[in-house]
């Protein structure tokens, strides 16, 4: 299934890298997709016996991407056995435009994972509202406007909460990534976003970041950050910058007369400072995550069914895509016969069962008990 052009951008703050230490409750799980088929073979390594990749203990360290193994962002804290995601809406207004959305992204997620949270379902997260001791809404904050004009926090609200708001820019969803105490956690929808743009962003609050920002991702995608819309326009900018133009002229060797074009290039696709600068969507792209030196990859190959990975056309200057691969930003490469093909390939309705496998890596069940509230939906 296809989704409408809705422009899916984690909101990659500056990240700050917390020193915690691994938390003894979380147990690790080795990951078992062996009990259940890929819906692409192409992507199931345990398919093939003698390929060495196929063994989860010595194939590559490739798969989902997040922030958690870095330490970038943590997980969401264990509470009574339970990893709990607690957010508000901004106001009763956005819960009114939002809830039943956030309910299906939920429900997506839920049968991804098999079920509601519980020892055979093998993770053991949950959403839940803010309420007051009367079960009434507390919302984030109480005279909020718009999202330059939030208003004052509402102090009943006392723990780290993710904070939920509609977009005020059609098209543009974002949300920051994994539990990152102390800071703002946010996530805004689009009006318009369908579940599976939510489910996205949701992936992004539990500490997800996007497939194509795989390290190794040239292994598997080639990237057109010129087919990207606002090319042009980011680097007509970037070479008229004069803050740019001082970094420039500073460069440690001299940039020679006919490699400018290609430096200024390399800033606005490259660097999560320029690509920022101009609000050119190529941020959505960096390797690593723009990060140097941090891993962010997690384990199991490039998944092209993750729910974290844009299309080919998303962002797209062209909507030409879908019949000329030369616009598209993304292209998936496989080779067939010793022939390197380039395919072109869509967004994705649901989470994969490898994006599942990150929910029970990172949240797993703890305990033998099953909580009688175990079985009730995320709400
Ligand atoms: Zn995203």
């Amino acid at each position: 299934m296809r989704l409408t052009i809705s422009v899916l951008v984690a909101l990659v703050t500056i990240p700050f890298v917390l020193a915690i230490s691994p938390n003894p409750n979380y147990e690790y799980h080795l990951p078992n997709l062996y009990d259940v088929s890929s819906s692409d073979p192409s992507n199931d390594r345990s398919s093939d016996p003698s390929d060495p990749s196929s063994d989860p203990l010595s194939g590559p360290q490739s798969g989902w991407a997040d922030h958690l193994q870095a330490q970038l962002a943590q997980p969401w804290p264990l509470k009574n056995n339970r990893h709990r995601i607690k957010y508000c809406y901004a106001n009763k207004a956005t819960k009114d435009a939002l809830e039943c959305r956030m309910q299906d992204a939920m429900t997506l997620w839920q049968n991804a994972l098999g079920g509601p949270p519980s020892a055979m379902a093998r993770y053991s997260l949950f959403f839940k509202a803010t309420k007051d001791k009367d079960h009434k809404d507390l919302f984030c904050y109480p005279d909020f406007q718009d999202m330059d004009h939030k208003g004052t926090w509402n102090t009943a609200i006392k723990e780290d909460v993710l904070a939920v708001f509609t977009s005020s820019q059609e098209g543009i969803s974002h949300a920051t990534v994994g539990f990152r105490p102390g800071q703002a956690m946010e996530m805004v929808v689009d009006h318009g976003a369908e579940a599976a743009v939510v489910a996205h962003e949701l992936g992004h609050v539990m500490g997800m970041i996007h497939e194509q920002s795989r390290s190794d991702r040239d292994t598997y995608i080639k990237f057109y950050c010129e087919n990207i819309k606002g090319y042009q326009e980011a680097l007509n900018a970037i070479k008229q910058d004069p803050d740019a133009l001082a970094q420039l002229a500073k460069n440690n060797p001299p940039v020679a007369d006919d490699k400018k074009e290609e430096w200024f290039i390399n800033k606005i696709c490259n660097t999560m400072f320029w690509s920022r600068k101009y609000e050119f969507l190529a941020y959505a792209y960096l390797k690593g995550d723009g990060m140097v030196g941090i891993p962010v990859d997690g384990d199991w190959g490039f998944d092209f069914d993750s729910i974290m990975l844009y299309s080919s056309f998303q962002t797209a200057a062209s909507s030409l895509c879908d019949y000329m691969k030369d616009f598209c930003v993304m292209l998936r490469k496989t080779t067939v016969n010793g022939q390197e093909t380039l395919s072109t390939f869509d967004s994705k309705s649901k989470p994969s069962l490898r994006d599942a496998q990150f929910v029970r890596k990172w949240y797993p069940w703890v305990g033998e008990q099953v909580p009688k509230t175990s079985q009730k939906r995320w709400d």
